[in-house]
């Protein structure tokens, strides 16, 4: 592995460096303001979003992640490898609740146009595919229940069954990114298809429009006291007796625990490269707070135990950031399959460092770092819950254990 990036990366960095400092921090109170607006369309997301978008498409920095493998008509994303997306999302991961977005680079919809491209017919693709990859519509991935343990997928109990020429289904989803966004259009829906096939080929996928009858956003679910408004909250949604046309069914019956798999794998490093973004940014945070706050006599910046804080926090970056590009760099190279062990190392390894460094940065800045004065105490609460979504740090350690246990036998 190379590792330095190539011309073509350097020129979206530099490219992309200067969106950031033009236009997306200066937007970060601005979206806070607009956040607070009391006549704000409950759910909406903030205009500042769709004026970045706008500039951001104007230069070309637009589906950076987006590599059209299948086919798709027209001209769609930047055709980048992993390993030349990598740093640029960890680029849009300074400024998480806008830059993401702004490049049309943003979880869930990024997995679910993946999912689309990969997995839909010509019909799914034109119908969805199309407007979300031109920020016309949004769209949510509807797999977590609140009745039952769904880090283990099997467990996912959401009906799906055929009635003539249609799906009917019934079932509870919560914490669904996206859904609460009234801009959000469709809803990629598991469930079980199957309750007697084997465990792995019960569940199968089919796009429910949210406007569908019998489909119910009942509340939005909160993370550590946020409602993430910015990004369309996490929805609670009820189904009952929801019908759509069997053309609406993903791929075949029962692929839908292999369609999860193939979709979660890219995600994961989605995150991890963005984590990595939030963790430069408390880092400089850090820096610049022990430079300019005085204790006992001397800055912070002199204690040695902050300086500790600040050289694990660089060197744990460090670490991070190769193994990421390892990852990256193995998904290009061998596929996603060859760089499972990889991909479950990052998603293992990137949230709690992040979470470890983040804590230094809110320790360094007293009351100020759980305070709505900087971005740590958010940052940090999303941060936490990527030790949750897409798979809990148990379950892939249980999963990469047993994959090293396996040589040994
Ligand atoms: C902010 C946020 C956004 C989310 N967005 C989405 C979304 O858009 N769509 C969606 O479908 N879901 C979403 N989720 C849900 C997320 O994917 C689930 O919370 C996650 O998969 C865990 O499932 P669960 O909550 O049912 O936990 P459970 O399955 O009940 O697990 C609870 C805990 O048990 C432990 N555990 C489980 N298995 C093992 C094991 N084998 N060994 C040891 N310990 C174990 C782990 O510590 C785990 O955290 C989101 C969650 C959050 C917090």
């Amino acid at each position: 592995m190379d590792f330095a990036y190539d011309a073509r990366t350097n020129e979206l960095r530099e490219q992309l460096l200067a969106f950031m400092d033009e236009h997306v921090y200066p937007a970060e109170p601005v979206l806070a303001a607009q956040l607070a607006d009391p006549d704000r369309a409950p759910w909406t997301i903030p205009p500042v979003v769709a004026d970045l978008q706008a500039e951001a498409r104007k230069q070309g920095l637009w589906n950076l992640f987006f590599v059209d493998k299948h086919g798709i008509p027209g001209e769609h994303g930047a055709g980048l490898t992993n390993l030349q997306y990598a740093p640029l999302a960890e680029i849009t991961g300074r400024s998480p609740q806008l830059a993401p977005s702004a490049l049309n680079c943003a979880a869930p919809d990024t997995g679910n146009m993946e999912l689309l491209a990969q997995f839909g017919s010509a019909e799914q693709r034109e119908r969805w595919l199309r407007p979300l990859l031109d920020a016309e519509i949004r769209s949510a991935f509807a797999m977590t229940e609140p009745e039952v343990a769904s880090s283990d997928a099997t467990n996912v109990a959401t009906r799906i069954e055929r009635d003539g020429d249609e799906y009917v289904i019934n079932g509870r989803k919560w914490y669904i990114t996206g859904a609460m966004n009234p801009d959000c259009r469709i809803l990629i829906v598991m469930g079980k298809t199957d309750p007697a096939a084997e465990p792995h080929r019960q569940q199968s996928m089919v796009l429910v429009p949210r406007d569908t009858p019998g489909v119910t956003v009942k509340r939005g679910m909160t993370v550590f006291g946020y409602d993430d408004a910015d990004h369309g909250g996490h929805a609670e949604v009820l189904f009952e007796d929801v019908r759509v046309p069997a053309s609406h069914l993903i791929g075949e019956e029962g692929a839908g625990f292999a369609i999860a798999q193939a979709r979660l794998g890219p995600g994961r490093i989605h995150h991890c490269m963005r984590a990595i973004g939030i963790a430069e940014r408390a880092l400089e945070l850090m820096c610049r707070r022990a430079g300019e706050r005085v204790a006992f006599g001397k800055p912070l910046a002199e204690q040695g135990v902050v300086q500790d804080w600040i050289a694990e926090s660089r060197v744990r970056i460090e670490q991070l950031r190769l193994l990421v590009l390892k990852t990256a760099w193995l998904m290009d190279t061998v596929g996603n399959r060859g760089a499972h062990t990889e991909i479950q190392a990052i998603k293992i390894a990137t949230p709690s460092t992040v979470e470890w460094i983040l804590d230094k940065a809110v320790q360094a800045h007293g009351a100020a770092g759980v305070s709505q004065d900087t971005p740590l105490a958010q940052l940090w609460a999303g941060n936490r819950t990527l030790r949750l979504a897409d798979g809990p740090d148990e379950v892939h350690k249980r999963s990469l254990a047993r994959r090293e246990l396996r040589k040994y036998r």
